[in-house]
C-alpha cells in the first residue's frame, strides 16, 4: 500500500469522539460528551428547505454562497451588532469548522504557528495541523478568569507566528470575553500584524450579559469573525457556518472552497436563510432551557463541593474532576456509572484535571447524569485522602 501522509497520520483523534462511540455502544448511557443541542430544527426552518428542494435547489452555488443567504447573514448582523458589512464580505462555509478550516488555509504557510486556546475545541488542532502549520497553545487559567493575557501571548509569539484563534464564548470554559478584552486583542494582534479568526459561533447562546462580537473592531485587516447556523438554531447537521472577512480575504476564502467542498448544499443554505431571516423567539427559548440546565447542574455541583468555571455562554459547564487524568476518570464514569462525559485533556493539556459536561441535553438526564458524576468525583476524592 502506497504510504499514507505523516501529516494525516500524525494528527490525533478527537477524544470527544472516542467517548462518544463507546457511549453509543452502552444501552441506557446518560450522554453529557458531546455539543449537540436537543431540540429538533424549528419547523419552519425544516419546511423552508423541504420546499427549496421541491423547487429545485438541488445544484451547485457561486463558491461563496447563495447571494440571498449572503444578504439574510448581513441583515442579521445589522439587527444583533449594527454593523453594515458589503455582502461581497460574507463568505458562506460548510459549517462553522469549514470556516476555520478556509480562514487558516488563506492566512498561513506552511510551517507557520497558529496560536490557539489551551483549553480548546479540539478540532483547532487538527484544522491547524490539517493545512500544514503548527499550534502553540496559549494558556487560560482561572486566576485570569480563563480570558486570554497579552502578556502570555506577547511570550508565545515568534518569526512564524501568523494568527490566533479566539473563541468566545468559549467551548468548553463558557467564557464570553468582556468589549475591553475584545478591544485589547485586536489592538495586540494589529502590533503584531497576525490575523484573527474569532470563533463565534456560540454569539446566541450567553447567559449573563452581551456578547462582544469582534465585528465591533471591523477596522482592523486582519479580523476574520466565524459564525453559523450550527448551534443558535439547533441546525448542527445542516452544515452551514459563514465567515466575515476582509474583502481580499473573503474573495480567496471562497476561491478556495472550490478546491474542498466546491460550495456548502443549496438546501442547507435556503434552511439556514429562513432561520436568519424567520422569528427568532426559538432562539431565545433554547438560550433559556441551556441557563435553566447550567442552573440545576451548577446547583447539584455546589451541594456536593466541587468547582467548576461558571459558564456565562456556550452550553458546556467546565468541571474540576481533580483526577490525575482525565481520559482515564472519563472512560471509568462511563463503564461504572453509565454516564458519557468529555475528558478535559482532550482541549489541551490544561485539562489533565477536568471534565466537559454539555448543558443541551434533556434536563432529567443532565441531573441525573451530573449527580452521578458529583457521587464519582466524590468518591475518588475519598481514595486520595
Ligand atoms: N467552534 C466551536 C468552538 C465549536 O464548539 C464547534 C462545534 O462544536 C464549531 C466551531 C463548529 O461548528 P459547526 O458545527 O458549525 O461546524
Amino acid at each position: 500500500m502506497p504510504s499514507i501522509s505523516r501529516l494525516t497520520a500524525d494528527i490525533p483523534r478527537s477524544g470527544i469522539r472516542a467517548i462518544m462511540e463507546r457511549a453509543m455502544e452502552i444501552p441506557d448511557a446518560i450522554r453529557l460528551e458531546v455539543g449537540e443541542p436537543m431540540f429538533p430544527t424549528p419547523p419552519h426552518i425544516v419546511e423552508a428547505a423541504v420546499e427549496a428542494a421541491r423547487a429545485g435547489y438541488t445544484r451547485y452555488t457561486a463558491n461563496a454562497g447563495m447571494s440571498s443567504l449572503r444578504e439574510a447573514v448581513a441583515l442579521r448582523l445589522r439587527r444583533e451588532y449594527a454593523v453594515d458589512l458589503p455582502t461581497e464580505r460574507i463568505c458562506i462555509s460548510v459549517g462553522g469548522v469549514g470556516a476555520i478550516a478556509t480562514a487558516l488555509r488563506v492566512a498561513t504557510e506552511l510551517g507557520d504557528e497558529v496560536l490557539i486556546p489551551d483549553p480548546g475545541w479540539p478540532t483547532y488542532e487538527m484544522t491547524v495541523a490539517g493545512v500544514g502549520a503548527l499550534s502553540r497553545r496559549y494558556p487560560l487559567y482561572p486566576a485570569n478568569g480563563f480570558l486570554p493575557l497579552v502578556g502570555d501571548l506577547d511570550r508565545l509569539v515568534g518569526p512564524k507566528t501568523r494568527a490566533i484563534i479566539i473563541n468566545s464564548p468559549s467551548n468548553p470554559l463558557g467564557t464570553v470575553l468582556p468589549p475591553q478584552a475584545v478591544r485589547e486583542l485586536v489592538a495586540w494582534a494589529s502590533r503584531r500584524d497576525l490575523f484573527i479568526i474569532a470563533d463565534e459561533v456560540y454569539d446566541s447562546i450567553v447567559f449573563d450579559g452581551a456578547h462582544a462580537t469582534f465585528l465591533a473592531q471591523d477596522g482592523y485587516d486582519g479580523l476574520i469573525v466565524v459564525f453559523a447556523v450550527s448551534k443558535t438554531y439547533a441546525m448542527t447537521g445542516w452544515r452551514i457556518g459563514y465567515a466575515v472577512a476582509p474583502l481580499e480575504v473573503s474573495a480567496q476564502m471562497a476561491k478556495m472552497q472550490e478546491a474542498s467542498v466546491a460550495c456548502a448544499p443549496g438546501v442547507s443554505q435556503k434552511a439556514a436563510e429562513a432561520a436568519l431571516r424567520g422569528p427568532q423567539d426559538c432562539v431565545h427559548s433554547m438560550c433559556l432551557a441551556y441557563r435553566r440546565n447550567r442552573d440545576a447542574a451548577m446547583e447539584i455541583l455546589d451541594r456536593h463541593g466541587i468547582r467548576y468555571q461558571r459558564p456565562s455562554g456556550a452550553f458546556y459547564l467546565w468541571v474540576e474532576a481533580g483526577c490525575p487524568g482525565s481520559k482515564a476518570f472519563a472512560d471509568n464514569l462511563l463503564s461504572t456509572r453509565g454516564v458519557a462525559v468529555a475528558p478535559g485533556e482532550t482541549f489541551g493539556p490544561a485539562g489533565r484535571q477536568y471534565v466537559r459536561v454539555s448543558l443541551a441535553s434533556p434536563e432529567a438526564a443532565l441531573r441525573e447524569g451530573v449527580n452521578r458524576l458529583a457521587e464519582a468525583i466524590q468518591a475518588d476524592r475519598r481514595l486520595q485522602q
